[in-house]
C-alpha cells in the first residue's frame, strides 16, 4: 500500500499558505515583512507555524524523530485533519470501534463521512477481524482507543496489529491515556506500519488541558501534509512558550500517585452497595456499572461531585465514568456511595 494514493486530489495538488516566516526563517533582523506591530509586548510577532523548538523537545521526550511529529490545538485538530486529508465526503467511509471517544463520529459528521460502529466484544475486547468485515473499498479510516475511553481498557496488541497488516487504508490509534497503561506506545511502530497515525495528548497525564495541545506521530509523508492542511499558526505563541516550559517538568510522581489511587478505587469499588460491576482500568479513570446511574449521578451532583453518566451511551448500559482525583477528593467519592 502507498499512502499517497489515500490522499483526496484536492489535498494532494495543494499548495499551501506561505506565511512570512517561511520566506525568511533568520532568527534576528528588522522584520517588516508581517505587517506585525512593531512594539514588542512578548506577543506582537507571529508564532512559528512549524514549532521547531517544541517539536525539538517532544522528539526527545518521545524518542521519535521530529519530522514525525504533528502538534495540533488539541487532539481535535489532527482528528479532524485525517478526515479533511484522507476521506471524499459522500464517498469514503469510516469504521470505529464501539463504545468509544465521541470526537471520531462528531468530526466525520462535520465532514460529511459515513460513519460505521462496530461493538468490542465482551469486557470492551478488540475483535479486528469484525472491524474488517464493517470496510470496504471505501474505507479510508479506522479508528481506534487504547486505553478506549470510556471503557479504561487497553486493546489487545496482536488485534491492533492485525488490522494494521490488514486494513488498506489509514488506522488511527488514540493513545490519550497510555502514560497510565503499563504498555509500551505504538509510536515506536511507525516506521514498520506506514499507515499508522497514533494520537497523543498533553490533556491528561501532562495536566495542561487548559493549553489545548494534541500530537500525531505519524510518517513524514503524511505530516508534510497535514502541515500542509492546518491553520498555519495553529499553537499560538503563549502556549508554545509555556508548553516548553512545562515539557521540562516531567509528571512521573503525578502519574504514579494517580495510577495508586486507580488501585485503591478498583478495591473500594467492589465493596460498595450500589455497585455491580467495575471495569478493570488502565486510564486515570473507571468505568463502573450501577442500579440507578441517573439517581447515583444526581446525588453525587447534590454532594458537590461531578462524574461523567454514560448510561446513555450503546454497550455503557447503567454505567457512570469516574475521573481519578486527589486521595482527598477520592476519598469523599467512596464515602458519599458508601452511604447510599
Ligand atoms: C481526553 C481525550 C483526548 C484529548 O483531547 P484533547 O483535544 O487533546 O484535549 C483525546 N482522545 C481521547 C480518547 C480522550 O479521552
Amino acid at each position: 500500500m502507498n499512502v499517497k494514493d489515500l490522499f483526496r486530489s484536492n489535498i494532494k495538488n495543494l499548495s499551501p499558505y506561505s506565511t512570512a516566516r517561511d520566506e525568511y526563517t533568520g532568527d534576528i533582523g528588522i522584520y517588516l515583512d508581517a505587517n506585525e506591530n512593531p512594539y514588542d509586548n512578548g506577543y506582537n510577532r507571529y508564532p512559528d507555524p512549524h514549532q521547531k523548538s517544541l517539536k525539538g523537545k517532544i522528539s526527545g521526550i518521545k524518542n521519535i524523530p521530529a519530522d514525525r511529529i504533528f502538534i495540533g490545538n488539541g487532539s481535535d485538530e489532527p482528528i479532524d485533519l485525517v478526515y479533511r486529508i484522507f476521506c471524499e465526503p459522500r464517498i469514503h467511509n469510516a469504521v470505529s470501534i464501539a463504545p468509544t471517544y465521541g470526537m471520531y463520529k462528531v468530526a466525520a459528521q462535520t465532514n460529511d463521512v459515513e460513519f460505521r460502529e462496530v461493538m468490542l466484544d465482551g469486557d470492551y475486547r478488540l475483535n479486528s477481524q469484525k472491524l474488517l468485515d464493517a470496510s470496504d473499498e471505501n474505507t479510508r479510516l479506522v479508528f481506534l482507543c487504547s486505553p478506549n475511553n470510556p471503557s479504561g481498557n487497553l486493546l489487545e496488541k496482536s488485534e491492533v496489529i492485525n488490522l494494521l497488516n490488514n486494513f488498506n487504508g489509514i488506522v488511527v490509534l488514540d493513545e490519550a491515556y497510555i502514560d497510565f497503561a503499563g504498555a509500551e506506545s505504538f509510536s515506536l511502530l511507525i516506521d514498520e506500519y506506514p499507515n499508522l497515525i497514533v494520537l497523543q495528548t498533553l490533556s491528561k497525564a501532562w495536566g495542561l488541558a487548559g493549553l489545548r495541545l494534541g500530537l500525531a506521530f505519524v510518517q513524514p509523508e503524511i505530516t508534510a501534509v497535514m502541515g500542509r492542511v492546518k491553520y498555519p499558526y495553529n499553537i499560538n505563541v503563549v502556549t508554545q512558550k509555556i508548553i516548553s516550559d512545562e515539557l521540562d517538568a516531567p509528571r512521573h510522581s503525578q502519574i504514579e500517585e494517580i495510577i495508586r489511587q486507580r488501585r485503591m478505587l478498583e478495591e473500594a469499588l467492589p465493596g460498595v452497595a450500589v455497585i455491580e460491576k467495575v471495569y478493570p482500568s488502565d486510564a486515570n479513570f473507571i468505568l463502573v456499572k450501577v442500579d440507578d446511574p441517573r439517581g447515583i449521578y444526581n446525588i453525587l451532583i447534590n454532594e458537590g461531585v461531578i462524574v461523567r453518566d454514560r448510561s446513555k451511551i450503546r454497550g455503557c448500559e447503567g454505567c457512570l465514568r469516574l475521573t481519578v482525583g486527589t486521595p482527598e477528593e477520592n476519598r469523599r467519592l467512596i464515602e458519599i456511595l458508601n452511604g447510599l
